[in-house]
């Protein structure tokens, strides 16, 4: 069996890997070098919590209109199908079904980093708790209380100043992850963007190439393809070498917005939650002056753009759309931490061991 995977970030990258590991011939169409897209990710592992992708609540308009109010996001992009689908998803819970198979996705994709880890932890994976400083800690405590998967947490403090603590956190280097999952996927890379894709066919640099089944997983980019409401939601991710190492690793909700992770050998600071597509990348400048606010003078190694891929409820799509055609996107702020649950069911998908999922995109009604 052959297959073609569009989009090697770490959803397309999971899904090769599991199909390679059924003995299946795996291309990766991709423009850019695959993990790429993906490398600019904190790394931050959430299994256990689902807050960071609740774009859809009551009150996260406001709160994002409270960010653009002051530069601390920006919009470049305007999707009209996202936005009505977003308006018919506003304030909606998915139901309880829905909300264990995240649950499901959270057990099984930290079941795998751990496997990962223990035959060969050259991606810096490590087990530990993530510190949310806050400006009041008691709205944030009753926040996470509404958390769906029931996050273990306790309220403390990092450096003198009041945390929430999501115990049941993990970590990982994002740019060494890619290349190990480059290396597990074994797959054969074509360098170019697919213009279509289709049942068993994508078309790439003009080439058309076929295949026993083809994945999408494009990123915000099936909404280019396929016409879903998937969104980017723009990042940047700097590898830092601070004068002032920090203790643990961190979100600074307080003031910068800047997600601090302490690795081996550098720290990653990322920040921005900008729905652009531009290829404008100022605002990268603004999570560097945020780092250094943080972690005082510091030497940047080097900086990656990232698209978070986000539906208008946070919640990905994962379904098959023909014989021989498979989406999986949409994972928005919580692509690395699902990644493997993700490419998972895509694989099965194509290999024809599951029909459907928890998460097709006909629940937005388009
Ligand atoms: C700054 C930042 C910080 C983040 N921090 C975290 C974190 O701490 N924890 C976490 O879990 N997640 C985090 N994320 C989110 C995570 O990175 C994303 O959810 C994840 O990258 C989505 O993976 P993906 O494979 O679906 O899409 P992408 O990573 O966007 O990859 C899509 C790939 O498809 C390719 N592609 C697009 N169009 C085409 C085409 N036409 N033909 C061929 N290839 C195409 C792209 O080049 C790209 O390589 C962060 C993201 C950002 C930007």
């Amino acid at each position: 069996m052959d297959a073609v995977v569009v989009g090697g970030g770490v959803v397309g990258l999971f899904a090769a890997y599991y199909l390679r590991r059924e003995g299946v011939d795996v291309a990766i169409v991709d423009g850019l070098e695959p993990g790429e897209a993906s490398r600019a990710a904190a790394g931050i592992l959430e299994f256990t919590r689902f807050k960071i992708n609740r774009i859809n609540v009551v009150g996260y308009p406001t709160a994002y209109l409270s960010m653009l109010s002051k530069g601390a996001a920006r919009i470049r992009h305007i999707d009209v199908k996202w936005i009505l689908a977003y308006i018919r998803s506003y304030g909606k819970d998915p139901g309880e079904r829905v909300w264990e198979a995240v649950r499901e996705m959270g057990r099984f994709s930290w079941a795998e980093y751990r496997r990962l880890a223990e035959e060969r932890n050259d991606f810096d994976y490590a087990e530990e708790p993530l510190y949310e400083l806050v400006q009041d800690v008691e709205a944030e405590a009753e926040e996470l209380k509404r958390d769906p998967l029931r996050p273990k947490f306790e309220v403390g403090e990092l450096d003198g100043k009041q945390a929430v603590i999501y115990l049941e956190a993990a970590k990982l280097s994002t740019d060494l992850a890619v290349r190990r999952l480059r290396e597990e996927a074994g797959a054969r890379h074509v360098p170019a963007f697919a213009e279509t894709v289709g049942d068993g066919f994508v078309t790439a640099g003009g080439k058309r190439l076929e295949a026993d089944v083809v994945i999408v997983a494009a990123g915000w980019r099936i909404s280019r393809l396929l016409g879903l409401p998937v969104a980017p939601f723009k990042g940047y991710g700097f590898r830092v070498r601070p004068s002032r190492r920090p203790n643990a690793m961190f979100i600074d909700l307080a003031d910068t917005g800047i997600a601090v992770v302490p690795l081996k050998d550098w720290v990653k600071a990322t920040g921005r939650f900008d729905l652009d597509s531009t290829d404008d990348h100022s605002p990268a400048e603004k999570v560097l002056a945020g780092a250094r606010k943080l972690m005082g003078y510091l030497e940047a190694i080097d900086m990656a753009v990232g698209y978070r891929p986000c539906t208008p409820d946070g919640l990905p799509i994962v379904e098959r759309r023909g014989e021989k055609l498979v989406v999986a996107a949409g994972a928005c702020r919580l692509g690395w931490t699902f990644g493997p649950a993700l490419g998972k069911m895509a694989a099965d998908l194509a290999l024809g061991r599951a029909k459907t999922t928890a998460f097709p995109s006909s629940r937005f009604g388009l």
